[in-house]
């Protein structure tokens, strides 16, 4: 089934409108005609079979049949503060975090990133991450697209985190508590949000680990190697996937 993503203010009582590229691309690529099904979803969680109604010079009309219950959602929301790293690394990690299932992300201006974003750099870097998250919930068949937020200070991130129900900071230099043993701990049934802290390619500071020990973080490590950033990210959120039963069939 073809499946397209619109902004929730194109669906108007059972009327879809689809414009732009999706609609150059149903019209003049898929070729479809009135009478066609469709899916579409909004990126809030919300998916509907819907029929081409009609096809206009810029737009195509659809009408919603059915919602459909989305079954592509992880139960656990994970958030990503994800220590900003150089060059296209973000990209990486925002598409194979949003196929992962992660919630949403908050880029982290941390003591050792080494990236300098004026205002217009990071709105512009913003959109991009925006429409790299986009694009892997559709490929991914998610019908929820996660939000990446303008980059975030580090203390702003710490108030961000508070509210969740846990807390996991990974740190290459933890040499007494691992992710296995920190995850076996965690009850399913009882966490639904994890907030998940990855430093950029220099690490986090001693000062920056100390504060969230402090606030109570679990601070883990992943064994003897030292991954780059975006393996640390990729690799957890999968484990944690897998370990809060997201992977199964
Ligand atoms: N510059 C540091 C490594 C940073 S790796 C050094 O060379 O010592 C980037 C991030 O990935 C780290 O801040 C940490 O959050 C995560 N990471 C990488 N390897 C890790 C490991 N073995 N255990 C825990 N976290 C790790």
């Amino acid at each position: 089934m073809h499946r397209f993503l619109v902004s929730p203010d194109n669906i108007q009582g059972n009327k879809i409108t689809i414009e732009g590229d999706d609609f150059k691309h149903l019209h003049q690529v898929l070729r479809l005609k009135p009478g066609d099904r469709i899916n579409v979803f909004d990126g809030s969680g919300t998916e509907y079979e819907a029929n081409i109604f009609s096809i206009e010079k810029s737009s195509a009309i659809a009408e919603i049949k059915a919602t459909v219950k989305s079954e592509t959602e992880p139960e656990v929301r994970v958030t990503l503060f994800q220590g900003l790293p150089k060059g296209e690394k973000m990209d990486l990690i925002i598409q194979k975090g949003v196929e992962l299932g992660v919630h949403r992300i908050f880029p982290v201006i941390t003591n050792r990133t080494v990236v300098k974003l004026n205002k217009k750099d990071s709105i512009k870097k913003t959109e991009r991450w925006q429409r790299i998250s986009r694009e892997a919930a559709k490929q991914c068949r998610r019908t929820y697209v996660p939000e990446v937020t303008e980059p975030v200070t580090f203390d702003e991130a710490l108030i961000k985190a508070n509210t969740f129900s846990r807390a996991l900071f990974l740190y290459e230099n933890e040499e007494k508590k691992c992710l296995k043993e920190t995850l076996k701990c965690y009850n399913i049934n009882k966490i639904k949000d994890i907030a998940l802290f990855v430093g950029p390619e220099g690490g986090f500071t001693s000062q920056e680990v100390e504060n969230c020990k402090n606030l109570g973080y679990n601070i883990v490590g992943l064994g003897k190697r030292i991954l780059r950033a975006e393996t640390a990210s990729i690799s957890v959120l999968s484990i944690i996937m897998y370990e809060m039963g997201e992977l199964n069939l």
